[in-house]
């Protein structure tokens, strides 16, 4: 086993530990640990909501999460040498959950996939399904079914949703100005358009006192994935990825937690993988004057892993950028052709006797592939979405029969 060089204690807070992690992107949060490059380390995670839900049958906790708490990120880790310019080679060796024997404690041994409420973080399809759900899933190797979604079971392609470096402050300064503009266009819109800094609940390491406040003001949320990658949630950031990470400050300072056993992509309900506590192990190089070198102005690069499930079979839903409840066409509006895929897919799903929200659950959970088929064909954008056939334990292809419709129960609702 690597050598752990940021150590959690899943029965803790992040805020508890020996060594705490952050929530927040700002380049003044000290480096937990220095590694050389050459080195093989484990680092390990929190849940991205650091143990706020709980394995049970009501989605009371997610109705109550409390938002200003994420990410729990592990880190920041700094690679010696590295200086602005250069690339991080990071090999990602090996993802797991917390081993199970360690009890019901949060993001052990089992996953969570919720949808919040419209009011609290909302989702894809929050105008669709406001209210809060839950699913559980549990672990098998490298299965996952859920006593709330009966009837499915599929392979995960587990990943960390959130991987990044440390912006510059310089960079911090423009994200913060440029996501603030956006929301001065609507700021009163419910979910927001974006999350300003935040100085609540913030968790910067080891900072306190008017250094942790600085953090609390200017620090960038955790949300979106940005320049420095971030809450990317690509599923296929996975075992066997080789990342290129760009340095925007010295020793690069690498973040990572949000660990995902399984994602579909879209990631559509927002806590939409099946998010656990767990490990990473990565392998750690680095390429001197490498952004400059191979033309990376912003963002990582990535070379996706063999390590993946093999569906062969799919049945996919199509979607355009047309709104069909009012009939208004839209240019070339891949989201919402997405948005119209996925919705495609749960009435389908929905003659199966599931609900909507299990269906969208299993959407955002299970590994589909989404697709962005045409951007070109004026007016409509086109996206589709392949959904594996042999994740069911039922016929779940179109046949003269009809759909085999059974009682699938329901998904943990809140009261
Ligand atoms: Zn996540």
């Amino acid at each position: 086993m690597p050598e752990v060089v940021f150590r959690v204690d899943q029965s803790k807070s992040m805020r508890d530990q020996d060594v705490p992690g952050h929530n927040r992107w700002h380049p003044d949060i000290p480096a937990a640990v220095t590694v050389r490059p050459g080195s093989e380390v484990r680092i390990e995670s929190r849940e991205w909501m650091d143990g706020q839900v709980v394995n049970d049958d009501s989605a009371n906790d997610i109705r109550d999460l409390d938002l200003n708490v994420n990410h729990m990120l592990s880190g920041p880790i700094a690679v010696e040498g590295a200086e602005p310019g250069d690339l991080i080679v990071v090999d990602i060796l090996d993802i797991g959950p917390v081993p199970q024997e360690t009890g019901a404690v949060a993001g052990q041994g089992w996953g969570y996939t919720g949808i919040f409420a419209r009011g609290n973080g909302g989702g894809f399809l929050t105008d669709w399904y406001p209210d809060p759900c839950k699913a559980i899933w549990d672990f098998h190797g490298q299965m996952a079914t859920s006593r709330h979604i009966p009837g499915v079971r599929f392979t995960g392609i587990t990943h960390p949703g959130l991987f990044g470096s440390a912006p510059s402050a310089d960079m911090l300064a423009r994200w913060n100005r440029r996501e603030q503009a956006l929301i001065d266009t609507d700021p009163d819109k419910v979910p927001p358009l974006a999350l300003p800094p935040e100085p609540t609940e913030v968790l910067a390491g080891t900072l306190t006192g008017s250094d942790l406040e600085r953090v609390g003001r200017e620090g960038a949320r955790t949300v979106p994935p940005r320049e420095n990658g971030g809450n990317q949630d690509i599923k296929n950031f996975s075992r066997g990825s080789r990342v290129f990470m760009p340095v925007y400050v010295p020793g690069g300072l690498l973040s990572t937690g949000d660990l995902h056993f399984s994602q579909g992509d879209g990631e559509i309900t927002f806590c939409g993988a099946i998010e656990m506590g767990g490990f990473l192990d990565v392998h750690l190089d680095l390429i001197k004057g490498g952004m400059e070198k191979y033309g990376v102005t912003t963002n990582p690069i990535f070379m996706p892993g063999n390590v993946e499930p093999r569906y062969d079979e799919f049945i996919s839903f199509i979607g355009i950028s047309v709104d069909h409840q009012t009939d208004t066409n839209h240019h070339l509006d891949a989201t919402l052709a997405y948005r119209n895929a996925v919705l495609n897919g749960i009435e389908y799903l929905k003659k199966f006797g599931y609900t909507g929200e299990q269906a969208y659950l299993l959407l955002g959970t299970a590994p589909i592939e989404g697709r962005l088929s045409g951007v070109v064909d004026i007016p409509n954008a086109c996206c589709s979405l392949y959904l594996p056939t042999a994740i069911f334990d039922f016929d779940v292809r179109p046949t003269a029969d009809g759909p085999v419709r059974a009682d699938r129960g329901q998904c943990a609702t809140a009261d």
